[in-house]
């Protein structure tokens, strides 16, 4: 069976992946389980660039088919800021709950329709002949006013979606995956390896 590689630490990622990959005719093995210790530095200045690094690095690591992604929050009124940079906002090891408020209040005073936002995926796939595909998703949404839900994870609880009237972290796990950018990317690159 051929082997599939996904270059992420991340084992809430990896079971999301499994499932959405699961009918294709191929073994996806975390970078843990198929032994590869790398600390890879995501110095891209796109979405795109930085999952390529990944996936590159990975596939000629490993000799395997590699899969990487790499997302985050575009808020139009802030120049699509935080953007590739999401993860490293004020600091990796600040909590979300600073991250969402300092957010909140960027944009206090701001009507709802200049709130918009959108998550943005990439996922990249290296093939060991050199060949590199990636694709792109996106979730589009609003900034909300305060933060709202439990479920999901990071920009989550203030991310507002206008036609669901609730934030990303009040859906299930399973309602967001199914219109999530990541979801949408993963389908993606899906046909892209059959
Ligand atoms: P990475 O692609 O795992 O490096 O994630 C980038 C960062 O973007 C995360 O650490 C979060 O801050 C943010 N992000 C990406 N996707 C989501 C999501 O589905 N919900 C909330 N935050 C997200």
């Amino acid at each position: 069976m051929k082997k599939i590689i996904f270059a992420t630490g991340n084992e809430g990622k990896m079971k999301e992946i499994r499932e959405i990959l699961s009918d294709l005719d191929a073994e996806v093995l975390s970078m843990k389980e198929a032994g590869v210790e790398a600390d890879i530095v995501e110095d891209g200045k796109t979405f795109e660039e930085n999952a390529i690094i990944k996936a590159k690095t990975v596939c000629e690591l490993t000799g395997e088919i590699a899969l990487a992604d790499d997302s985050g929050l575009e808020i139009d009124f802030l120049n699509k800021e935080p953007g590739i940079y999401s993860a490293r906002y004020m600091g990796e090891d600040t909590s979300y709950r600073i991250k969402n408020a300092n957010l909140i209040q960027r944009l206090a005073g701001v009507p709802d329709e200049k709130r918009t936002a959108r998550f943005v995926c990439a996922i990249a796939a290296a093939f060991p002949d050199g060949t590199v595909k990636t694709v792109r998703a996106c979730m589009e949404g609003r900034i909300g006013y305060e933060e709202k839900g439990a479920n999901g994870f990071g920009y989550d609880p203030i991310f507002y979606l206008p036609e669901y009237g609730c934030s990303s972290a009040e859906l299930s796990l399973e309602e967001k995956n199914k219109i999530s950018h990541r979801g949408k990317a993963l389908r993606a690159i899906k046909d892209e390896l059959r």
